[in-house]
């Protein structure tokens, strides 16, 4: 997770150092000094100490920010084993819910055939379904047996010893 910094802290109409910068941000002044040189951050570098302008510190900032967000759409899961953003697999997913405010999406990776979780807010479930096939499961054995006929519970346990028939 990309890590966000306070650019609320930067104030537009001062001129900052790196260090400074970084002390504002609660980073160290190598990612300051990365972000100028790698990053495309406008550092005045013509001189030592190295100095930013608030108001650019802060575009910067905004623009990095609302980059990350977009890194991974509500409707997507983070894949640990192949370590990327994914629509699930056959764009469906199951979900669970496992607070009174949210719950955990799970889903295949598309990529690499593993589980991926995803805790998601219960009112943003709307918004992933509107992308995704999502089952809602029980989340406790219990609530299944109390809401359901017994002769249905019997059923959902049937799958375990039914076996495929060989054809041919
Ligand atoms: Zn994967």
């Amino acid at each position: 997770m990309a890590k966000s910094f306070p650019a609320h802290k930067v104030k537009s109409h001062l001129v900052y150092t790196v260090w400074e910068a970084a002390d504002v941000l609660g980073c160290h002044r190598q990612t300051v000094i990365r972000w100028i040189r790698n990053n495309g951050l406008a550092g005045d570098t013509s001189r030592k100490p190295w100095l930013i302008e608030g108001h650019v510190l802060k575009e910067f900032l905004g623009h990095k920010q609302s980059k990350a967000r977009c890194k991974l759409p509500l409707h997507h899961c983070y894949c640990l084993s192949c370590r990327g953003s994914r629509e699930p697999d056959g764009k469906i997913a199951d979900y669970v819910q496992e607070t009174a405010s949210s719950g955990r999406l799970t889903a295949l990776c598309p990529t690499c055939g593993a589980v991926m979780n995803k805790i998601i807010r219960r009112s943003d479930l709307e918004a992933v379904q509107a992308k995704l096939e999502v089952t809602l499961q029980q989340a406790s054995p219990r609530l299944v047996s109390c809401t359901e006929p017994h002769s249905k519970v019997t059923l959902k346990m049937e799958p375990e010893t039914h076996v495929k028939t060989h054809l041919g």
